[in-house]
């Protein structure tokens, strides 16, 4: 190697580059695209985005925030079950009629997909039990994302500085969280306008060639959005 002369990165750095203290996976699905899970540390604790997530029934991003109470302890619990496509209960709260219970359900082991859900359960047991949240991945992604969790934990410090309470921006090229650590470009003069916030992947190109492999549906703006990279790379 011998080439690690720079002292840019603000975060430590993994030998492939990646920053040690986050990972991400896309699973491209024949029918739903891609399914992007972001998993990261955020102060003491650990942020898993997914995006899209299904909130209200509506597709949009889904960060959601565990905090470290217990020296990671119940962070190695979510991890282990992630790696071992285990179910798992996060928490749960109290409301005044419900409970809200958030859960990793390795629900559907013949189809190879886990969901990560916040469901509502009514005290009636006539009541109808609602998913708030929820994120579909196919168990690999989040085995991959348990063994990465299993790697960031201990490397979580009760000195961190607070979490950014930062949003979560969507490439426009394939709905990928970018976060602030998150390497991000824009791309300007390549079209009627500047393309803001693409992700490393899709400036690079990457995005689009995956896509164009795996065949699958694609919503029309980001592939808009993918083409005129394509076309701007040339
Ligand atoms: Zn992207």
């Amino acid at each position: 190697m011998g080439r690690q002369k720079q002292h840019k990165p603000r975060r430590p750095r993994g030998e492939s580059g990646q920053p040690t203290t986050e990972w991400f996976g896309t699973a491209f699905h024949s029918t739903r695209g891609m399914q992007h899970l972001d998993v990261r540390q955020s102060g003491n604790g650990v942020l898993i985005t997914s995006s899209p997530a299904e909130i209200d029934g509506v597709a949009a991003c889904w960060p959601l925030r565990l905090r470290n109470d217990d020296d990671g302890q119940g962070l190695n619990e979510v991890a282990a079950a992630f790696a071992a496509g285990r179910g798992h209960v996060f928490g749960v709260t109290e409301g005044p009629s419900y409970r809200t219970v958030l859960a990793f359900l390795p629900d559907h082991p013949e189809e190879g997909v886990g969901t990560l859900a916040r469901v509502r359960t009514p005290e009636d047991p006539e009541g109808d039990v609602v998913f708030e949240r929820s994120a579909e991945r196919p168990m690999g992604l989040w085995a991959e994302a348990g063994e990465n969790l299993r790697r960031i934990v201990p490397l979580l410090s009760p000195d961190a500085p607070p979490a950014d309470e930062e949003d979560c921006q969507l490439c426009p090229g394939c709905y990928r969280p970018v976060y602030e650590s998150s390497t991000s470009h824009t791309l300007i003069g390549a079209g009627p306008m500047p393309v803001i916030g693409l992700c490393r992947l899709c400036a690079e190109g990457s995005t689009l060639r995956s896509l164009r492999q795996a065949d699958v549906p694609v919503d029309p703006q980001q592939r808009a959005v993918l083409e005129t990279v394509a076309a701007a790379l040339v």
